[in-house]
């Protein structure tokens, strides 16, 4: 089955500049800026410039380059805004919501990075 992207959605208008958004990294083939309802001290998203519906599209298609950018992007961001272990941190989780089930909102790739509090259990019923 194909993937189909709806390119009218709230991540692309960010992409194209048609919304603002607190930019806090942007490289060659991501942007990360911080939710706008964060749910945590530390919540940012960090999503592909291409147009990848979800994680399981982006790593069926997307290039090598996309793919290493993407998680690198993802690294040093934890690093930089502290949380990870080793930048003397005490931790994050990333989570990335898809499809119905896993309660998806805005239909292209992000990756929620969230920290500066203890989190909690990981699913609610
Ligand atoms: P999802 O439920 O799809 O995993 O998460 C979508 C996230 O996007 C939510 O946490 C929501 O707060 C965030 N969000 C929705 N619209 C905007 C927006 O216009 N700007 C920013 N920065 N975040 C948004």
């Amino acid at each position: 089955m194909a993937y189909e992207y709806d390119p009218q959605n709230i991540f692309a208008k960010i992409l194209r500049g048609e919304i603002p958004n607190t930019t806090v990294m942007e490289t060659e083939h991501c942007l990360a800026f911080r939710d706008i309802a964060p749910a945590a001290p530390e919540h940012i998203l960090v999503i592909p410039k291409g147009a990848y519906v979800n994680f399981d599209h982006f790593g069926a298609e997307a290039s090598d380059a996309e793919l290493v950018d993407f998680s690198r992007t993802v690294a040093k961001i934890a690093r930089e805004i502290g949380v990870a272990p080793a930048a003397g941190g005490s931790g994050y989780r990333l989570i990335s919501n898809t499809g119905s089930h896993g309660v998806q909102d805005v239909p292209h790739l992000h990756i929620h990075l969230l920290g500066g509090r203890r989190l909690g259990r990981m699913i609610e019923a």
